[in-house]
């Protein structure tokens, strides 16, 4: 064809992602939140993974978690209070070659979202779903949420909360399809970046529960975990989450956990001192509904009209 040149050969430098290239607008969570480790760790793993920004999404609801989106430099959804999870999932249903991550915090997910919650793990789409479990409606300013403790005073309680707190690692655990489930903490930034990573590579619906300091509610929550690492249990495993020789020192306090073993999993998430960290269940093999939404997708326009007359041929009376 006349001007068509094909014997050109283009060099194109291959593209190498800096941290620049994930940090979003300036954090404003309180100074000492651990949303910020919990950012921090997400936009390494973007960068040690080489994730193309313009092919990356990060989906949150409604909450102090839920500013995530503004502050990576990829696409984003700041959507409605507790419909992160029905957000992301039309996502990936769409564009299986996008990386989702959802930014969810306890009253986002457990309590007005509970409802997607649950029907997102039994879709098991492969995203990597992170819940700021912090105890607290931070973002309305000192509200009971569905995890605050019993007895914890709060604006909406303030004689204490007065019903057990639901915990969001066990409740998983015993929903259909669940597929991988971990927790880990803010303040062991080692740990958070490995436990993300592995929820990362999870092919399905990773959850991964972070417990997170708020220094402007629960400021004193978390204070005897940090300057006692013996009442955190690491949960160990060839098949575990990998943690780096350094932390041999600090957490000294392990158990060995096959993370195949469901019913030993939901004990151990039970578990609130020691407080266990790491993986609780990984199973690869549980149906993902990704598979089933996109077929089709790579039909061109034709093939698609074809298709769907083909389909309503078969209502033909
Ligand atoms: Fe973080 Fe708590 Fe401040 Fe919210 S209120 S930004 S959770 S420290």
């Amino acid at each position: 064809m006349f001007g068509l040149k094909t014997d050109w050969e283009l060099d194109v430098p291959e593209r190498y992602f800096t941290l620049e290239d994930y940090e979003g607008g300036v954090a404003r969570w309180c100074p000492g939140c651990g949303d910020l480790a919990v950012l921090t760790a997400v936009q390494r793993i973007c960068r040690d993974e080489q994730l193309a920004p313009e092919q990356t999404v990060c989906v949150s609801g409604i909450g102090c978690a839920s500013r995530f989106p503004h502050y990576m430099k990829t696409y984003g959804f700041h959507g409605l209070h507790g419909r992160a999870l029905p957000v992301a999932c039309g996502v990936k249903a769409r564009r299986p070659d996008l990386t989702v991550w959802v930014a969810t915090g306890d009253g986002d997910c457990c309590s007005i979202g509970a409802g997607h919650w649950l029907h997102a793990i039994r879709y098991n789409m492969d995203m990597t779903v992170l819940l700021f479990d912090n105890h607290v409606y931070g973002l309305t300013k000192n509200q009971t949420s569905p995890t605050s403790p019993l007895g914890m005073k709060t604006n909406t309680h303030p004689s204490g909360a007065f019903l057990p707190p639901l915990n969001p690692a066990s409740v998983t655990l015993g929903m259909t399809n669940v597929s991988f489930v971990a927790q880990t903490v803010d303040w062991n930034p080692a740990h958070l970046y490995e436990t993300i990573l592995a929820g990362y590579r999870h092919r399905g619906l990773a959850f991964i529960r972070i417990l997170q300091r708020c220094p402007t509610y629960t400021h004193s929550m978390y204070e005897d975990f940090q300057r006692d690492p013996s009442r955190l249990l690491l949960l160990t495993h060839e098949n575990g989450i990998k943690v780096d020789p350094s932390l041999d020192r600090v957490l000294k306090n392990r158990l060995e956990h096959d993370p195949a073993d469901l019913a030993e999993g939901r004990a151990i998430a039970e578990q609130h001192d020691p407080l266990p960290i790491g993986l609780l269940f990984h199973d690869e093999s549980r149906p993902c509904y990704q598979d089933m939404t996109y077929h089709g997708l790579d039909m061109n326009r034709d093939e698609r009209r074809e298709a769907f007359e083909r389909e309503l041929d078969r209502f033909l009376v």
